[in-house]
């Protein structure tokens, strides 16, 4: 506890506070506009947000929120498609409990679960294989989501089942990778970035030098951050240094949990099991190319996706403008003019007001607090 509270202190906020301050100042006067820096994480968001950083940094620096929410760019079609798969008399559907808020394009899984489709939320998808075991007269079909963080234990999963003969066990896997769609946003010329801080619980898995690329060849800066407030201030500090000097690197400012190479032990099931470089589909952004993941043909009979009709495979996308906006940095949540009106946490329009990690999820909980007097 006492060392979570050095990342907490103070005194050492104020004084990164400070520094950051002095280094950003020069870089925006030279650019004649403040830094834009993306925080691609959704736990960034939340962090930056709920403890008011974004209130204490200088008017030379604007944070611009990133795709780093899964649940957020999950697609409309992959909520049909799950609502499809639960509808089934004999299916069960397994989730985690953020997607069966979000919409789809005629209902949220919780609409369906209210329906009579019968939807379990876990918290593991070893808790799917067991559910399986328990129910073998039973599909039992875990909706698989998320970034390079919840694969491997998707992956490990599935290796579970085949080996243990589970065969009434099935992944819808709408798993996304991270690095794809960096490359993608920084290819779109309507939002000006000029570094991004990296993230913490992703970069665990793939490593520091997953992301050279993406520096080496948009000549940007990116340095991992962590998720207290020092943490975060350490790597914008980095971040804005890079800048002064205009000599761009990939940095690892969370190096108590982040390595060099990841974690290789995850990233080989990941491969055992999945085949990386499949189009995707984001919501907000579109199709990402080769951002998402299929199942290898020694694992496909555990692929959900062969049960559907063929008209929830068509991807048609209807989300508000403005989430589309939030999602590409160029609207802030709070300026959604359907903000805490017609969309709130118990009508939401997407993920983005639905998830622990979504922008508009984190603004609205920040706003709340604010009215009601309570200090995070
Ligand atoms: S407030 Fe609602 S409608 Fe507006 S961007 Fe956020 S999720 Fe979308």
């Amino acid at each position: 506890m006492k060392q979570a509270m050095n990342f907490r202190d103070p005194h050492r906020v104020n004084r990164l506070i400070k520094c950051i301050q002095a280094k950003a100042a020069p870089v925006a006067e030279r650019l004649g506009r403040p830094l834009q820096i993306m925080e691609v994480c959704g736990g960034h968001t939340h962090a930056i947000v709920n403890t008011g950083l974004n209130q204490l940094l200088p008017s030379s620096i604007e944070l611009i929120h990133g795709p780093g929410c899964p649940v957020c760019v999950l697609p409309t079609h992959a909520i049909d498609q799950a609502v499809a798969l639960a509808e089934y008399s004999n299916h069960i559907l397994v989730s985690f409990g953020d997607p069966l808020r979000v919409p789809g394009s005629q209902h949220s899984l919780l609409d369906a679960k209210a329906k009579g489709a019968q939807i379990n939320t876990i918290y593991s998808p070893l808790d799917a294989l067991k559910l399986a075991k328990s129910y073998p007269n039973k599909t039992v079909v875990f909706f698989a989501i998320g970034f390079d963080t919840t694969i491997p234990s998707t992956a490990c999963t599935l290796q579970m089942a085949l080996q243990q003969g589970i065969s009434n066990f099935r992944v819808l896997c709408h798993h996304i990778c991270l690095i794809p769609v960096l490359m993608t946003l920084l290819k779109q010329q309507e939002v000006q970035l000029d570094g991004f801080l990296g993230p913490g619980h992703v970069s665990m898995v793939i490593g520091v030098q997953a992301y050279k690329n993406i520096v080496q060849k948009y000549h940007k800066p990116l340095v991992i951050a962590g998720f207290e407030p020092v943490d975060i201030l350490h790597a914008l500090y980095k971040l804005v240094q890079q800048l002064s000097t205009q000599k761009y690197t990939v940095q690892n400012a969370y190096s108590h949990v982040v390595s060099a190479t990841g974690n290789q032990p995850a990233q080989q099931v990941i491969n055992e099991v999945f085949i990386s470089e499949v189009n995707a589909e984001w919501r907000g952004l579109g199709l990402v190319p080769k951002s998402g993941l299929s199942i290898r043909s020694q694992y496909r009979s555990f692929d959900a996706s062969l049960l559907l009709e063929k008209k929830h495979c068509t991807k048609q996308e209807s989300d508000p403008t403005y989430c589309k906006k939030v999602l590409t940095g160029s609207l802030k949540p709070q300026h959604c003019p359907w903000f805490g009106n017609k969309c709130t946490p118990h009508h939401p329009q997407s993920g983005l007001m639905v998830s622990s990690e979504g922008a508009c999820a984190a603004y609205y909980s920040s706003s709340t607090k604010a009215k009601a007097g309570i200090v995070s």
